[in-house]
């Protein structure tokens, strides 16, 4: 009889995504005639800025002709867009074009980077944290210690007393949406010098930094080159939720062969971001791109504190929002997230997400996003204020 990965089969998908997701799912199918609205999900609202779609465009017409036509790439990246992430994100720093990996999400890559260690390795992560490291590592057969994050230490992990050998770090943070502070990360790079360990870094919401003592990347900490593996994806910022582009840098610094032996296992496992999703992220590095870049992202902002300073004035407690897409917001009633999650669907028929998916210490949260469109937001937010004052 077939053996199915055992692992998998135990992640409990009651408090998964996918179970709110088919939550809203049946309750749409009941209820046709009610006009859903969701601050949950994390997609975007913006479609693709210009400069980007025709650089895409160009990128297609390409691949009709057989002189410029792409066909299999290097499984690692093509270098003009290796080039223009070492020369505008990695200015001032000393990457080499072989410590950067081109990938289709950071979502894949940060769970199977674990593959990168022995199986033996120890890992901590945060709890509550982006549940895609944990199932991903579950799914690879490792073990996790969660790192419990308190509302009274701000949410940010202690810095544990016990040797680890991977740190999961997310930074700005989904979903507490607070960014970590230069001191906060030097102690975490302190930590992993000392102990010899590895920080896996998701800063797949950099573009959102916006407070002067949070690092746009975590190798402005000196010594952080030595430790830290870095995520980044341009699905927020360049509304690549589907088209699919991100990247990585691995330093060589880490340890002699590091690199030697993830492209290795990148070549037999990956056969690289395509060629037209590459070239669209090339052109976001262009003068006109940027601007149009920080123009979303101010709106997104935007939002984001309209709904921070809403749910304030509410009553509510409410963290994150500064430098992040989503807030998180303190259930004020005795009740448990996915009681909430239900009550704002079946009673204002807006879509939350409970804070129970990102851990057991989300459980008194609902995790709230900014990148709907801003009359969807000011619609809930009407319903949610006329709900609360009836
Ligand atoms: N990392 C975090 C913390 C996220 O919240 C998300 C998406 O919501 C991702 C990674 C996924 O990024 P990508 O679209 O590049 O796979």
């Amino acid at each position: 009889m077939i053996k199915f990965n055992q692992n998998i089969l135990n992640i409990n998908i009651e408090n998964e995504f996918m179970n709110a997701s088919k939550i809203v799912k049946d309750f749409k199918e009941k209820n046709p005639e009610k006009d859903i609205i969701s601050l949950g999900i994390g997609d975007v609202s913006k479609p693709i800025i210009k400069p980007v779609i025709d650089a895409m465009k160009n990128a297609v017409s390409d691949l009709e002709n057989i002189e410029s036509f792409h066909g299999y790439g290097d499984s690692s990246g093509y270098s003009f867009l290796k080039q223009a992430i070492l020369k505008n994100d990695y200015k001032g720093f000393s990457f080499s074009e072989d410590e950067v990996y081109i990938s289709n999400g950071t979502k894949t890559d940060s769970s199977s980077i674990l593959e990168l260690f022995d199986i033996n390795s120890k890992i901590c992560m945060a709890n509550p944290i982006y549940p895609i490291y944990k199932n991903g590592a579950y799914s690879l057969s490792r073990n996790i210690t969660f790192l419990p994050c308190k509302e009274e230490d701000g949410f940010v992990p202690k810095v544990p007393t016990e040797k680890y050998d991977i740190v999961y770090l997310c930074s700005p943070n989904n979903p507490v949406g607070i960014a970590y502070t230069k001191d906060q990360l030097k102690s975490w790079i302190d930590y992993a010098i000392q102990n010899e360990a590895i920080i896996i870094y998701d800063n797949a919401y950099y573009a959102f930094i916006t407070s002067n003592d949070v690092p746009k990347s975590i190798y402005e900490i000196p010594g952080a080159d030595k430790v830290a593996i870095e995520m980044r994806s341009f699905s927020k910022s360049l509304s690549f939720t589907g088209v699919r582009c991100s990247y990585y840098i691995i330093p060589s610094k880490i340890c002699d062969g590091i690199n030697g032996i993830w492209k290795i296992r990148t070549i037999n496992r990956f056969n690289g971001a395509d060629y037209i999703a590459q070239r669209g992220a090339e052109a976001s590095y262009r003068e006109e791109s940027q601007a149009l870049i920080k123009k979303n992202i101010a709106c997104y902002l935007k939002n984001t504190k309209m709904l921070k300073d809403f749910f304030t004035s509410l009553n509510y407690t409410v963290y994150g929002g500064v430098d992040s897409p989503f807030i998180w917001v303190k259930i004020k009633d005795n009740m448990t997230s996915w009681e909430l999650f239900r009550k704002f669907l079946e009673e204002l028929n807006i879509v939350v997400i409970p804070g129970r998916i990102f851990g057991t210490e989300g459980d008194s949260f609902i995790r709230i996003s900014g990148l709907a469109k801003e009359e969807v937001i000011k619609k809930a937010m009407e319903r949610i204020d006329h709900y609360e004052k009836e």
